[in-house]
């Protein structure tokens, strides 16, 4: 499926690249949520996260720790948000898989915030939950 990564890694699209070799592409992202908001990619199309192969993914991964680390030392980024959207419900826009790389600032996020709200957990069975995802995992 052709989505707009598929037509940046093509050249057919400008993007501002700070990485790329055989395997993977790594640019700015058009909307810096943060300053070095960058988005890290395969060049091979898979949809998402979950339909990608292990040996791509830590390809990316690891591109990824090395430009958040890249980015701590010369951005003064004081952290680093390692995310991957996956699927529409998770606020995946762009259906070609995708590491964002947010490179945190003390009191200069332009009010970025991610946040994890805690649900009240007193009507789930833990244990079971527990058991039930556990047993799925192949
Ligand atoms: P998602 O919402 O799928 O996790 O992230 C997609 C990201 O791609 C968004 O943060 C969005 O700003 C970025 N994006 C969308 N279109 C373009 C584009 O044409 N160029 C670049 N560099 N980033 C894009």
């Amino acid at each position: 499926m052709e989505d707009i990564f598929c037509r940046i890694i093509k050249g057919e699209i400008p993007s501002q690249k700070i990485y790329e070799d055989d395997d993977v592409l790594a640019i700015l992202d058009i909307s810096q949520t943060t300053r070095g908001h960058t988005l890290v990619m395969p060049k091979e199309h898979y949809p998402n996260f979950l339909a990608t192969p292990q040996d791509v993914m830590h390809k990316v991964l690891d591109v990824a720790q090395r430009i958040g680390q890249a980015e701590m030392a010369v951005l003064g980024a004081q952290g680093i948000n390692i995310l991957t959207n996956t699927g529409e419900a998770a606020g995946q826009s762009v259906p070609h898989f995708h590491v964002h790389v947010i490179p945190r600032y003390f009191g200069k996020d332009g009010g970025f915030s991610l946040t994890m709200k805690s649900q009240d957990t007193s009507g789930m069975n833990l244990p079971l939950l527990a058991q039930t995802i556990s047993k799925e995992i192949k």
